[in-house]
């Protein structure tokens, strides 16, 4: 009945969504968008076309949450202020209530408390085990830049990048991205998952400073019984990565031009906000 009742409400939607799909192709293009086109399509669909609106996981939650408190650690040694843990910790809890209230979350009774206490624990652990010195100024922190990409017939690439590093003896910056994950990552497995991005952000880095960037560092901070942090690296850009980011954007501007909205139907499913809408059969 349920199931019934939500594909009555969503097929309601589509004439609207005639104009998202005009709206979508004309909006930026940013690695998590393309990566959500790729990953299903009808879960694309239902985001970013649709825009239902959806209570996250908690695991989303910590993974942002502990997002804000690295960010706000980053732009305190950028302002050369404290940025001890007790610094951040009335930060980091105000976080965990305000993000709330823009993504509610679906906490099991008795799960919040734990989560944002594990949430913390992960901050701590990065912390202490951080490479990067205390005294260490980042060259530019959650920048957002924009590229045009007309010249290739293509809509215009969007990117916040979390933290720059100095390159150390390499010219340019490093590029560096947060990552909370329940898996121990490798490099090679690293580096594919997050080809798109890394690709997106070297373009972009280039496209603000005029210079190429001197690699990325990828800080997997991994919620193990006892977290740790795994950091990947990785080299510069080549012709190759940026041709495959090429290709994935016009794939997704050709998809969506049809309105290509085929499921996708795999593991991602587990987690997936949509699981009950799709399960319906809307499309
Ligand atoms: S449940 Fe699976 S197939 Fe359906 S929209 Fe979500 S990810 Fe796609």
């Amino acid at each position: 009945m349920e199931s019934e009742d939500k594909m009555i409400a969503i097929n309601g939607e589509i004439p609207s969504a005639i104009n998202r799909v005009h709206d979508v192709l004309r909006e930026p293009v940013s690695a998590s968008r393309l990566n959500a086109f790729h990953s299903c399509r009808l879960k694309f669909y239902f985001r970013y076309i649709l825009k239902l609106r959806k209570s996250v996981g908690a695991a989303l939650h910590v993974g942002k949450s502990v997002h804000a408190a690295l960010q706000e650690w980053s732009k305190r040694r950028w302002h050369s202020k404290p940025s001890e843990s007790e610094d951040l910790r009335d930060g980091f809890n105000n976080h965990w209530i305000s993000l709330q209230a823009e993504d509610p979350v679906d906490f099991e009774p008795g799960e919040e408390s734990v989560e944002q206490s594990k949430a913390w624990g992960l901050v701590e652990m990065y912390l202490r085990d951080t490479p990067i010195p205390a005294a260490e100024k980042p060259v530019a922190v959650e920048v957002a830049v924009d590229r045009d990409l007309a010249v290739h017939g293509l809509p215009v690439l969007r990117g916040v990048i979390d933290l720059i590093r100095p390159g150390g003896i390499r010219p340019g910056g490093k590029i560096v991205d947060f990552k909370t994950t329940a898996v121990t990552p490798n490099e090679p497995q690293a580096e594919h998952r997050n080809q798109l991005q890394l690709t997106a952000y070297g373009l972009l880095y280039r496209e603000a400073t005029g210079e190429k960037e001197s690699g990325f560092e990828l800080h997997h901070l991994v919620k193990t019984k006892a977290p740790k942090l795994v950091i990947t690296t990785h080299d510069p850009v080549d012709g190759k990565q940026e041709s495959k980011l090429f290709r994935s954007i016009e794939s997704y501007v050709d998809g969506v031009q049809r309105e290509d909205w085929v499921a996708s139907p795999g593991l991602q499913c587990v987690a997936c906000e949509f699981f009950n809408e799709c399960k319906g059969g809307a499309m």
